[in-house]
């Protein structure tokens, strides 16, 4: 019998997981199908409960279920419950485990893009929402001791920082006071929602003042090129959009439900396909 896999949210209709899912079963002719399911906050006990009854063999979770989801399961991994967000569950049996791919899928892109050792790199973070929290903590589990943190809300990024390991040096910043000291920054890693579409024009910051041969990556991936890209890009940056996460955070899921790992250039092309872009990172 196929087994069966899924994605649960609010909105769900947009989620790009089912057609890069279904590509990469069917690459390695496993007999597999991953569905999206759309699943309002009032019915997320019911619906994890489904998991179990139908047999469901693995899940994402995304907006805005990843927190509220880990209460309705039965364990959760340590790094999932440090940045207190699921994006995966695996069915063990009738067992419900939480993971969290997204930081680890982020940082396996990011070092595959970046060629080179990242752990004495000074990082900042621009964000300071669930995605940025799952590449922090991660980042930080990799032994990457210099991460700033910018956000709009500053509250949140202080938040962030204090439940840090403690050899992790962070400085919270403004999205004002950051600007001009965007050159100490060997990679600049922006989670915020700002410039995804259809809002494409906008930016979270200038970028002016970054260091020539820095590192850029953007984790949206709808465009291809944000507006901060474009400019870090013609700034000299190294620049990475969010596909490289997307496609590993999925990878990773894959193996976790499966034990096989996907082909990854299948997943990217399928989803660049779908956004019909070309792939700008350089
Ligand atoms: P989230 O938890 O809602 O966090 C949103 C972040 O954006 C917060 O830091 C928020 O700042 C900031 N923000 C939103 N509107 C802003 C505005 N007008 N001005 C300044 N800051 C603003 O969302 P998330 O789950 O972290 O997702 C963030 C982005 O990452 C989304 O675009 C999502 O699609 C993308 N993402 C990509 C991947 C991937 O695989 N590539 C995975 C996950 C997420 P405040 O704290 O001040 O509200």
């Amino acid at each position: 019998m196929a087994g069966l896999y899924g994605v649960i949210g609010d909105p769900i209709s947009h989620s790009m997981s089912p057609l890069m899912h279904n590509a990469a079963f069917e690459k390695l002719g496993i007999e597999g199908s991953y569905h999206p399911f759309h699943v309002r906050k009032e019915n997320l006990e019911n619906a994890i409960r489904g998991v179990k009854a139908l047999g469901i063999k693995g899940m994402n979770v995304t907006i805005p279920h990843k927190t509220a989801v880990m209460e309705y399961l039965d364990q959760i991994d340590p790094l999932a419950e440090k940045i207190g967000a699921v994006n995966t569950i695996v069915n063990d049996e009738g067992t419900l485990t939480g993971y969290n791919t997204d930081g680890l899928g982020f940082i396996k892109g990011l070092k595959e893009f970046a060629q080179e050792s990242i752990e004495m790199k000074r990082v900042l973070i621009i964000g300071a929402g669930g995605a940025a929290k799952a590449i922090y903590y991660s980042l930080a589990e990799q032994g990457i001791s210099k991460i700033d943190i910018c956000n709009r809300t500053k509250e949140k990024a202080e938040l962030l920082k204090t439940r840090r390991s403690s050899f992790v040096q962070t400085e919270v910043l403004s999205l004002d006071s950051v600007q001009t000291n965007l050159g100490l920054y060997d990679i600049i890693i922006q989670t915020t929602s700002i410039g995804m579409n259809p809002k494409i024009g906008e930016k979270p910051l200038n970028v002016a003042m970054i260091k020539e041969n820095a590192i850029v990556s953007d984790i949206i991936y709808n465009p291809l090129e944000t507006s901060l890209l474009k400019q870090a890009k013609e700034l000299g940056a190294r620049t990475q959009n969010g596909l490289d996460m997307f496609v590993y955070q999925g990878a990773l899921s894959f193996e976790k439900w499966t034990g096989r790992n996907p082909d990854i250039n299948t997943m990217k092309e399928i989803v660049l396909t779908q956004l019909g872009g070309q792939h700008v990172n350089r």
